[in-house]
């Protein structure tokens, strides 16, 4: 566990990125993945410091776009795991776009979504999931906008992994984000890490009060995509468990024809003269 640890977390004492940092390190201490195995790529944001703060290989990328380089990533080295981190501004802002597009592609990466509600960076601007009528520096009469749903938006998209972990119960998380890893294909978990100095509302007494755990629920199948839908709209997104997974659907990898077994960047890419000249009669 020391291993994963290579210096001092400069978050806010208290936010919830740390259990989310906790909880990634873990699992994958438990799942016996050495440092130098795993890659964190995050995006901007106080969640973008996970790629520093993990202990593994880091790669800092910019605004909304640790997915695309998450992929790529992955696609040159087939042998490491690969997690794109970052928050909902960061992610469900800037970046939908790429979010959208990795559930539809498939890409084997894991995608770990802090979730505050709010702009934490900045100094507390309202985000995509800030709720109607909370009240930031950017609506001090209260958001007037409804809120991604990002739960619902991934079941709607047919990920094939969908999960949802709080930063307060570390336990579950790491069980979840052991799931994620080894689930073949695009894995998104989404946690409410509580922003504790610029969101007074979503807090964890907050989380702790409502949050519904379909983990423990033996009548909640998360194979099941459409009850998962309602399951998740009942409850106001309130819930955190396995949400919905589809262990059958072919990862990208899996599916596009050629695609190599061996790790792509382990070749040989010196590039002779006789290379260069073979590259330029292709355009002659
Ligand atoms: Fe965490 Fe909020 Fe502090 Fe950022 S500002 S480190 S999100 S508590």
């Amino acid at each position: 566990m020391l291993d994963y640890q290579t210096e001092r977390a400069t978050w806010c004492p208290g936010c919830g990125d740390f259990g989310v940092l906790n909880a990634m390190q873990k699992a994958c201490v438990n799942l016996g993945l050495e440092p130098e195995q795993v890659v964190v790529v995050s995006g901007i944001g106080c969640s973008g410091k996970m790629s520093q703060h993990f202990g593994g290989y880091g790669l800092h990328s910019l605004h909304g776009r640790s997915i695309p380089t998450a992929q790529a990533v992955k696609l040159a080295n087939k042998d490491l795991v690969v997690f794109a981190a970052g928050g909902d501004g960061d992610g469900f802002g800037i970046g939908m776009g790429h979010f959208i597009h990795a559930m539809r592609r498939n890409v084997d990466i894991t995608y770990i979504v802090m979730d505050n509600h709010i702009y934490g960076l900045t100094t507390g601007q309202a985000s995509p999931t800030s709720d109607v009528g909370s009240k930031t520096k950017t609506s001090p009469q209260g958001t007037v906008e409804q809120p991604i749903l990002p739960l619902q938006l991934a079941l709607a998209q047919n990920c094939g992994f969908v999960a949802q972990g709080f930063s307060g119960n570390v336990k579950q998380l790491v069980n979840l984000i052991e799931k994620a890893i080894q689930h073949k294909g695009f894995s998104f978990v989404n946690v409410f890490s509580p922003c504790v100095t610029f969101n007074k509302v979503n807090t964890y007494d907050f989380y702790k009060a409502h949050l519904v755990d379909l983990d423990q629920d033996p009548d909640y199948d998360p194979h099941d995509r459409v009850a998962a839908l309602r399951r998740v709209a009942e409850a106001n997104n309130l819930v955190t468990g396995l949400i919905y997974e589809d262990p059958d659907r072919p990862s990208f990898e899996e599916s596009l024809p050629g695609y190599p077994d061996d790790a792509i960047v382990s070749r040989d890419w010196t590039l002779r003269q006789e290379d260069y000249d073979a590259i330029l009669a292709t355009f002659r």
